[in-house]
């Protein structure tokens, strides 16, 4: 703020200036700078005030969300859980039906789209059986009979080993 010096009359920025840049006089006592200091004490006074007020407020407010909240969880506390599962339920319902019908209308569209190209393009299915082609008789063949005979069988002589008793 801006005053005037009550020695010397000069103009003083009380910003800048602790004393009169002029005279160095004080101006601590001046009436300007006093009541301005009144002025801003009371603007000061009234912000706690008012930051206390809204404090206040905030707490009352909390206070009374948390009520709800205890009330809401303690008489609704299953029913809305349920309520919002059985929406969901029902919406994806709706969801899958919605789907499945425009699903199968958009295959029928491509089995007919597929029919016409098939057409076009004068492909013809026949379902009567293919003749199989006749297949040549297999010869027989003489597997000759194979038999072994044993003449000799050869002797092995073990040698007579006592064993002395314990
Ligand atoms: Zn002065």
């Amino acid at each position: 703020m801006h005053i005037f010096c009550d020695y010397c009359g000069a103009r003083i920025d009380t910003d800048v200036h602790k004393t009169c840049p002029n005279c160095g006089g004080s101006y601590s006592n001046d009436r300007e700078v006093l009541d301005e200091k009144v002025r801003l004490d009371k603007i000061g006074e009234l912000d706690i005030e008012k930051k206390r007020l809204e404090l206040e407020r905030m707490k009352i407010e909390n206070e009374k969300l948390r009520k709800g909240g205890k009330a809401n969880t303690a008489a609704k506390g299953c029913l809305i859980p349920l309520v919002v599962f059985l929406c969901f339920l029902g919406v994806l319902f709706i969801v899958i039906m919605v789907i499945a019908l425009s699903d199968t209308g958009e295959n029928d569209r491509k089995a007919q789209e597929t029919l016409h190209r098939i057409s076009d393009l004068t492909y013809s299915f026949s379902m009567e059986p293919v003749p199989v082609p006749d297949v040549p008789d297999i010869p027989d063949i003489e597997i000759p009979d194979i038999s072994v005979t044993v003449t000799s069988v050869p002797v092995v002589t073990v040698p007579d080993i006592s064993v002395p008793e314990m």
